[in-house]
C-alpha cells in the first residue's frame, strides 16, 4: 500500500486476524544486526511484552506496520509530529530544501530564520545554538552551566530523563524507568557521584540540597512537566520556588523542555507557568520529526560558547537545512491559536472519555495530563513524584498496552511514557480510541 492511500485508511483489521509475520521475521534478522533489534531501547516492547512492530508507513494519525495493520497513532514519534505523520508541509519542505543540497558544513539563513522563531516562543532564548538531538542539548547545557559557573555538581530530580548524557543518567525516567535500572553501566562513579538527586514537587528537599551545597552547584536541571516518568504536573509554586532559591547562589536554572516545549503551551512550560530559566533546552517539535535539538538561553552565559568563549561545542550537521527547513514551516504554524484550541479539545475529550471507560470497568487510574501529553496510570493514588508513578501496576499498563494493540490503537509500549496527540486526530479517532478502551478495560 502506498503513503498516500493511508489518507483513506480505516482502522486495522479486527483483532482476530491481526499478523505479524512479516514484522517477527525481521525483528529476527534485526536481532542479528542490531542489539535487542533496536536503536533505543524502549522500541523492543521489553516493558510490555511481545515483539515490536515494524512500521512501513504513517500518515496523519494513523501508522501501518509491514504486515499491513493500521493503528491510530499517539506515540507519535515520541511527540515532534504535532501536524501528524507525513503532514503535507513537512514532506514539501524537505523535499524543496533537499534539491538544494542536504549539508554545507557552512552557515546558512535557514538555520538564523528558525533561531528568530524559535526565540519568538521562548523570549528567554537570548541566543540559541542548534544541535541534532534532545541529548545533545542537555549534555551541552550542561557543559556550559559547569564553564559559566566554575562549579562541578548539578542537581536532578527522580524520574526526570534528559536524554543519554552521563551525568544524567542518575535515577533517570524514560527508558530507565521502564527497564527498572537505578542507573546505567559505563558512567565513572567520580562523575556520577556529582549528580545530585531530588525528588520532584518536593521544594524543601531542594532547598536543603540548595542550602548545603548551594556555592558548589553549577546547574539544576529539570523537565518542568515531567514525562518521562509519565507525565506528572507540577505543584503550585514549585516551578518558582526553584527559581528563587537557584538565584541567590547563582545556580544555572535549566529546564528541559525537549518534551514540554510546544507542547504543554507553544512557549513551554515557562510560558505556562511564568518561569524564567537561565537556559531552556529543546528537541522533538522544533524539527517537527527531523533530528535537531538547541540549548540557548541568557545571552551572558550563551557567549561563552565557541566561537565566542570557552566553552567548546560543535557538530557536523548542526543546523542541517532539511531540519531547518521543517522546524520553519511547524513554527509559523504554531503561530495560529486554533491549533492549541483544537489540541486542547481533543486531548480533554480523549482525557475524560478514557477515565469514564475505566470508571465503567471499576479499573482505578489516574490520568496525568498537561496540554497534548498525558499518562493513564494504573493506580489508585495521586503520581506526584517518580515514586508515586512507580506505584502503577505496570503489568495491567502491559495488558491495556496489547488489548488496545489488537483494536488498532498504539499506544506508548511503557507505562512510564506520555501519550501525544496531533492535529490530525480527529474527533471520530478519539471516539474509536475511547470505545476501543471500553472493551479493552473490560479484559483487564
Ligand atoms: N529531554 C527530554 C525531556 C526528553 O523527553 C528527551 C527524549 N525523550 C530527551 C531530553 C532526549 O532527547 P533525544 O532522544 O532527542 O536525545
Amino acid at each position: 500500500m502506498g503513503v498516500e492511500a493511508l489518507r483513506y485508511a480505516d482502522l486495522s483489521p479486527s483483532p482476530s486476524d491481526m499478523k505479524q509475520n512479516k514484522s517477527q521475521k525481521i525483528f529476527e534478522t534485526a536481532k542479528e544486526v542490531l542489539p535487542g533489534g533496536v536503536d533505543s531501547p524502549v522500541r523492543a516492547f521489553g516493558a510490555v511484552g511481545g515483539d515490536p512492530l515494524f512500521i512501513k508507513a504513517a500518515k496523519g494519525s494513523r501508522l501501518i506496520d509491514l504486515d499491513g495493520n493500521r493503528f491510530i497513532d499517539y506515540v507519535l514519534s515520541w511527540g515532534p509530529l504535532i501536524f501528524g505523520h507525513a503532514d503535507p508541509a513537512v514532506v514539501a519542505a524537505v523535499a524543496k530544501t533537499a534539491a538544494m543540497g542536504t549539508s554545507f558544513g557552512a552557515p546558512t539563513a535557514q538555520e538564523v530564520r528558525l533561531a528568530e522563531w524559535v526565540r519568538s516562543y521562548f523570549p528567554t532564548m537570548e541566543r540559541l545554538r542548534f544541535v541534532n538531538s534532545g541529548t545533545e542539548a542537555t549534555m551541552s547545557a550542561l557543559r556550559l552551566a559547569r564553564g559559566w559557573t566554575g562549579r562541578d555538581k548539578i542537581v536532578k530530580f527522580d524520574g526526570g530523563y534528559h536524554g543519554h548524557v552521563d551525568s544524567l543518567l542518575v535515577k533517570a525516567g524514560s527508558g530507565m524507568a521502564t527497564f527498572g535500572l537505578p542507573g546505567s553501566a559505563g558512567i565513572p562513579a567520580d562523575l556520577a557521584r556529582l549528580t545530585i538527586t531530588v525528588p520532584f514537587n518536593d521544594l524543601a528537599a531542594f532547598q536543603k540540597v540548595v542550602e548545603a551545597e548551594g556555592s558548589k552547584i553549577a546547574a539544576v536541571i529539570v523537565e518542568p512537566v515531567p514525562g518521562n516518568m509519565g507525565v506528572v504536573v507540577p505543584v503550585p509554586g514549585f516551578l518558582p520556588g526553584l527559581r528563587e532559591l537557584t538565584r541567590p547562589y547563582g545556580i544555572v536554572l535549566i529546564f528541559d523542555e525537549v518534551m514540554s516545549g510546544f507542547r504543554v503551551a507553544p512557549g513551554g512550560a515557562q510560558e505556562r507557568y511564568g518561569v524564567r530559566p537561565d537556559l531552556t533546552c529543546l528537541g522533538k517539535i522544533i524539527g517537527g520529526g527531523l533530528p535537531v535539538g538547541a540549548y540557548g538561553g541568557r545571552r551572558e552565559i550563551m557567549e561563552q560558547v565557541a566561537p565566542l568563549g570557552p566553552v567548546y561545542q560543535a557538530g557536523t550537521l548542526s543546523g542541517n537545512p532539511l531540519a531547518m527547513s521543517v522546524g520553519i514551516s511547524t513554527l509559523e504554524r504554531l503561530q495560529n491559536p486554533q491549533v492549541y484550541e483544537r489540541l486542547e479539545a481533543a486531548s480533554a475529550t480523549l482525557c475524560d472519555g478514557l477515565l469514564d471507560a475505566a470508571d465503567a470497568a471499576n479499573i482505578p487510574v489516574q490520568i496525568n495530563r498537561v496540554g497534548s501529553q498525558m499518562t493513564l496510570f494504573f493506580t489508585d493514588q495521586p503520581v506526584i513524584n517518580h515514586a508515586t508513578a512507580r506505584r502503577a501496576d505496570v503489568k495491567r499498563y502491559a495488558k491495556f498496552f496489547h488489548a488496545m494493540l489488537t483494536r488498532g490503537i498504539y499506544l506508548p509500549p511503557s507505562q512510564f511514557e506520555a501519550f501525544f496527540l496531533s492535529t490530525a486526530h480527529t474527533a471520530t479517532d478519539i471516539k474509536k480510541t475511547i470505545a476501543a478502551a471500553r472493551e479493552a478495560f473490560k479484559t483487564l
